[in-house]
């Protein structure tokens, strides 16, 4: 075997979660954090004029302050994530935890500082040579210090926060660890399911019948608890709303566009783009439905995977999956594979098969270093081999940017996805080229579809569930059956009524609702995947597109996302067509399943 499944985590810190070197940096970065906090109270605009050289002292300070805490971050991130019953990592995050709020409070003070800077000195600041690359970050920061209440009221909030939205983010984790679903196993015989294994076998077991024999019982488990959720969650969106009270606004989408650098405008382009444009994808639910004998899809059929005759996909081995990205990668871009090379064998990928380890992928960077790490469990499937590229895509981000300064590297949740979703794209695209029969190459589109299906369909429905949710929640207290009653719709709604069963509880069963920062844990999703979608079109179109490519990448947190599109791409987010380009591309996927399956169903 040429590369390693396991990741090299002591060039980011020795010796393990006890490391000495973390504690050490733990401790450095809170003496930093008070340090920072002494020159502010000094700091006076006035005599620091007309340099500001105690100022960029500062800033500089800042940002290395949150350097440190990113690579302890990723490396406690890392060893909880590789072994889940470490019982050292939950002491080690809560004290990582603790310092993060340190320093947001900082932070949080230095925005105040800059708001009581004259504009005048503010403009003469930010024309600063060693200012300017961050100009727009500092633009934003003191625009939020506007909006800031005292220093002693902020610490007071974000104290009450960590028994307040946070705590009952995490209270919904001890929930969650409760559920259980009596069901059967695959061969009939009675079990019970925790959670995670119920919701893997609904949206992904290989038996129709299965899925919808589960279905009742999954609703049941949920039911059962209903109002243990609807408490959490009332209490989680109530904080949050009188959080946003507190701060002036009554407008929940206020902050979560605005932490995505977003218009409102945008938005609604965007989900009139993705109503205008659902038929083709319930068209393609019926013809699922017909493979699997049924006249229409239930809400367990969506993500299902097709197991037509002949349909026995390639086995990757890791190393043949590393060529595999490699080699597509470097199609589009040759520091794309460059990059995915030198993660491969500096061992920056954990992605061995083994119990013990935490679901799902992730990729952090480690700031102080300029290196990565991807977390995900490889069992060799061209779902697999998408996942690795999709983590890689976020890898490769972070590398274009790891010269720029720290602020600058701080983009939004809804841009992150942008490298990710085109670099799953390459290789989802690759694998379907590289089918042998017809039956694999249903198999393969069936899967990329997820990802449409996903976010024109089922995060379209979350969104409008909790847009509503929130609305009603300003008035009062929302009952378990009023919120069975908004997913259902809300449900209905993004689906087209095409379904046959929906999933009511999702409020409940959805860890995404629970998220305390950010707020709305959906719509970003939907941006990232779309514009990547309208980039991807753009390459295929453009010969030489790496330099422009890797300026957007460059940009991210330099301007707002319109600004962005408008600088490297020419196009008007607030208008359809740069959406459209990217819906004619799934329209194409769509055209092809439906032809090779024609014959399947008559
Ligand atoms: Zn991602």
């Amino acid at each position: 075997m040429k590369y390693s499944l396991n990741w090299d985590l002591d060039s980011l810190f020795s010796g393990g979660i006890n490391s000495a070197q973390l504690k050490t940096k733990l401790a450095q970065t809170k003496t930093a954090i008070a340090a920072l906090g002494d020159l502010l109270d000094r700091w006076d605009a006035a005599s620091d004029a007309p340099q500001y050289q105690q100022f960029l002292k500062l800033i500089t300070q800042l940002q290395a302050i949150n350097n440190a805490i990113g690579q302890a971050g990723i490396f406690i991130t890392a060893v909880g994530s590789a072994d889940v019953n470490n019982p050292d990592v939950a002491p080690m995050e809560a004290q990582l935890r603790d310092l993060g709020t340190q320093a947001d409070n900082v932070s949080g003070k230095l925005k105040k500082v800059l708001v009581q800077v004259p504009d005048v000195n503010f403009a003469e600041m930010l024309a600063q040579p060693d200012l300017k690359p961050i100009a727009f970050n500092l633009k934003e920061m003191r625009e939020d210090g506007k909006e800031l209440l005292d220093d002693k009221t902020e610490a007071l909030i974000s104290r009450l926060n960590l028994d307040g939205k946070a705590a009952w983010s995490s209270h919904y984790d001890s929930l969650v660890a409760t559920v259980t679903v009596p069901f059967h196993d695959a061969d009939g015989n009675p079990a019970t399911l925790s959670a995670g294994q119920a919701d893997n076998n609904l949206l992904g077991n290989a038996d129709p019948q299965y899925r919808a024999d589960l279905l009742p019982a999954w609703e049941q488990a949920w039911t059962d608890k209903e109002q243990l959720f609807a408490d959490t969650l009332n209490h989680l969106a109530g904080f949050r709303l009188t959080e946003y009270a507190a701060h002036g606004t009554t407008d929940f989408l206020r902050e979560p566009l605005k932490d995505n650098r977003l218009s409102a405008e945008t938005l609604n382009t965007i989900w009139q783009v993705v109503d205008n444009n659902k038929q083709f994808l319930l068209d393609y639910l019926d013809r699922k439905a017909a493979l699997l004998g049924k006249k229409h899809a239930g809400w367990q059929d969506v993500e299902a995977p097709l197991n037509l005759p002949g349909s026995q996909l390639h086995h990757f081995t890791y190393d043949e999956a590393a060529a595999f990205i490699i080699k597509h990668y470097g199609e589009f871009s040759p520091k794309m594979a460059a990059l995915a090379q030198q993660a491969f064998e500096n061992r920056w990928i954990e992605a061995e098969d083994r119990a013990g380890k935490a679901p799902g992928g992730w990729m952090e960077s480690a700031p102080e270093t300029n290196e990565s790490r991807i977390f995900m469990t490889f069992t060799g499937s061209p779902n697999d081999v998408s996942t690795l590229a999709h983590e890689l895509g976020h890898a490769f981000h972070s590398s274009v940017m790891e010269d720029l300064p720290q602020l600058r590297q701080d983009y939004a949740m809804n841009v992150a996805e942008t490298a990710s979703t085109f670099g799953e794209l390459i290789v989802a695209d690759a694998n379907v080229k590289a089918a042998k029969t017809d039956a694999e190459k249903i198999t393969l589109i069936n899967a990329k579809m997820d990802n449409p299906l996903a976010m024109f369909l089922n995060i379209r429905a979350r969104f409008l569930f909790e847009t509503h949710f929130y609305q009603l929640r300003q008035k009062k207290l929302v009952t378990p059956a009023e919120l069975n009653e908004l997913m259902l719709n809300a449900q209905k709604e993004a689906f087209g009524h095409d379904l046959s069963t929906y999933s009511p509880h999702l409020w409940a069963s959805k860890l995404h609702f629970y998220i305390d920062e950010p707020a709305f844990y959906n719509f970003p999703y939907v941006f990232g995947y779309l514009f990547s979608l309208g980039i991807y079109a753009k390459a295929q179109q453009e010969g030489d597109f790496e330099d422009s490519y890797i300026a957007l990448l460059r940009d991210t947190a330099n301007m707002s996302t319109e600004e962005l599109a408008q600088k490297h791409l020419g196009v008007d987010l607030t208008k359809p067509d740069f959406w459209l380009a990217g819906v004619k591309l799934i329209k194409q996927d769509v055209a092809e399943f439906m032809r090779l399956t024609d014959s399947l169903v008559k």
